[in-house]
């Protein structure tokens, strides 16, 4: 492993003390709790945990540390609630105008929720302010109309009459699905919550969610926005804790009727064989290793520019990053000499300073992983056009990485590194391109640049991935289904998909 230094180039930290910033007074308010049937809670045996500011490992806040026994309670609660009391019977218009006023209030606090993310996570300040927090409030509005167009159908049948007076009339209804364990990463914790809370909300299901042991502190933050909408007791429940305990446990828990989890594609597979015992519904957003293609007849300034944000943007620890870019050989130097003057434009320093363009990773663990990846690319004989060093006082910074001269077969372009490291690699023929775009486990997205439309929408039909952006990358939106072909999981968020996700189909038929 590369010695950790203590300074790297182009890092200037200048920690901002948290007590400076919009997350002062949360930091500064009493205990934190897990949210269990409407109240705040310690867990059950007591056990905390630090959650830390990964640029200087300072604490930020203890927070409880949930178990099997809490796990056991929170979803009781949930229980309670979807059977009877308010919750279950609120109309669409209740659960529209709940979900508005949660919106509201995150809009609300959206300089507190932005400072909270950036402390917690490390990613820059601008990341969560612009486009995460607004992103969660937009989940929180779409759902919010969404939960008002609810419809079953109507359905003429084949079946014969029973008798001269007699007809058949049938007709399918929609009812959410039940008790919803929610599991979320700690690379976009709010947007994450988000985008599980707010459609099974619409639906009417009620909800257990569980953080990452990272960050979770933004989750409890709206889990205060909640009890102050009116959400009724129970109906969500927040467990700060770790995966392998409290996780586990909601993931086989007997009375969890569906979990919906966005994370690594390794835990995506234990949960298959942990929802196998009642048969959970079962929705995965897992991991991907995302292909960039830029033809020789794009804009390649634009592309350029576009794929470094995909790689570079929140350091890299986004499930879609543009992690396996493929220029074609006529303009490769250009994109790769673009890329590097990109990665070399990022200030790395504290998410909260204004001059920062990319935080620490967010854990030493994270950004030892990513070094081990790079130094093993070196040691094969990759070419660092530019970064490759890990640093920081804490060890968890990571420059900003342009690699070239991968193979096909190297662990740099096959396995998710979760950082900022691009791999670059020139192209002649584009059938060729798209068989390499193609070889992978994964299949969560993909981007094509180029000025010609029918490139575009050919390559666009051939790649086989949840998304493919066509002159853009990383474009996310309520309406737009986003889910993972292949390994990158199983089911869509977004959309009517989306709100599908929490809803069973119940068919009625009568003789009448
Ligand atoms: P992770 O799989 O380690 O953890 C995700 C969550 O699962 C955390 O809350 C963790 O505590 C919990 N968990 C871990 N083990 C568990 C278990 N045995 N049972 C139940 N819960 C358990 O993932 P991570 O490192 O937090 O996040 C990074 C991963 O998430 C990357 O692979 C990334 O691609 C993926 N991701 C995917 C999407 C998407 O939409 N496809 C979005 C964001 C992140």
């Amino acid at each position: 492993m590369t010695p950790i230094p203590d300074t790297l180039a182009g890092l200037s930290l200048n920690p901002v003390e948290p007590s400076t910033t919009a997350a002062a007074d949360f930091l500064a308010r009493g205990p934190k709790g897990l949210l269990i049937d409407g109240r705040w809670t310690p867990a059950a045996d007591g056990a905390e945990f630090p959650t830390v500011d990964p640029a200087t490992g300072r604490q930020l806040a203890m927070v409880p540390r949930a178990s099997a026994q809490d796990a056991e309670e929170a979803v009781a609660a949930a229980r309670a609630a979807l059977k009877s009391g308010p919750w279950a019977a609120s109309t669409p218009e209740d659960r529209s105008r709940m979900l508005w006023r949660i919106a509201d209030l995150l809009e609300s606090h959206l300089e507190e929720f932005a400072a909270l993310e950036s402390l917690d996570q490390g990613k820059v300040l601008a990341t969560a302010k612009f486009g995460e927090i607004p992103g969660a409030i937009a989940q929180f509005r779409y759902y919010s109309g969404a939960a008002r167009a609810l419809e079953g159908t109507t359905v003429p049948t084949s079946l014969r009459r029973q008798g001269p007076d007699k007809q058949i009339f049938a007709y399918t209804v929609r009812e959410p699905v039940g008790v919803v364990a929610a599991i979320v990463p700690w690379n976009s914790p709010l947007l994450m919550a988000a985008m599980k809370l707010a459609p099974a909300l619409a639906a009417g299901c009620t909800v257990v969610l569980k953080p990452a042991e990272n960050t979770p502190l933004t989750a409890l933050l709206l889990g205060e926005l909640l009890l102050e909408a009116g959400v009724p007791a129970g109906v969500v429940n927040i467990l700060t804790g770790f995966g392998q305990e409290v996780g586990a446990a909601l993931a086989t828990h007997p009375d969890v009727d569906k979990i919906t989890f966005t994370g690594s594609t390794a835990v995506g597979k234990q949960l298959v064989g942990d929802a196998r015992s009642n048969l959970k519904r079962l929705t995965l957003e897992l991991g991907g290793k995302s292909p960039a293609i830029i033809m020789d007849d794009a804009d390649v300034a634009r592309a350029a520019a576009g794929v470094s944000r995909g790689i570079f943007d929140n350091g890299g620890q986004v499930c879609v990053a543009s992690s396996r870019i493929y220029a074609h050989r006529l303009v490769y130097e250009q994109v790769l000499e673009s890329m590097v003057i990109h990665a070399e434009s990022l200030n790395l320093g504290h998410g909260m300073d204004p001059a920062a363009g990319l935080g620490p990773l967010v854990s030493r663990a994270q950004a030892d992983r990513v070094d081990t990846y790079v130094a093993a690319g070196r040691a094969a004989g990759v070419s660092v056009l530019t970064g490759g060093k890990q640093g920081g006082a804490e060890g968890t910074f990571f420059q900003p990485t342009v690699l070239s001269g991968v193979a096909e077969d190297s662990p740099l372009m096959r396995e998710e590194i979760f950082g900022p490291v691009a791999v670059v690699t020139p192209f002649d023929d584009p059938a060729e391109v798209i068989e390499w775009a193609n070889d992978s486990r994964y299949g969560l997205a993909a981007s094509v640049w180029t000025e010609g439309l029918s490139n575009a929408h050919r390559m666009a039909a051939e790649i086989k991935a949840g998304t493919v952006w066509i002159n853009c990358h990383s474009y996310f939106s309520p309406e737009l289904p986003k889910g993972g072909h292949k390994q990158s999981g199983w089911g869509y968020e977004n959309g009517a998909l989306g709100l599908s996700n929490y809803l069973e189909s119940k068919t009625v038929c009568a003789v009448i």
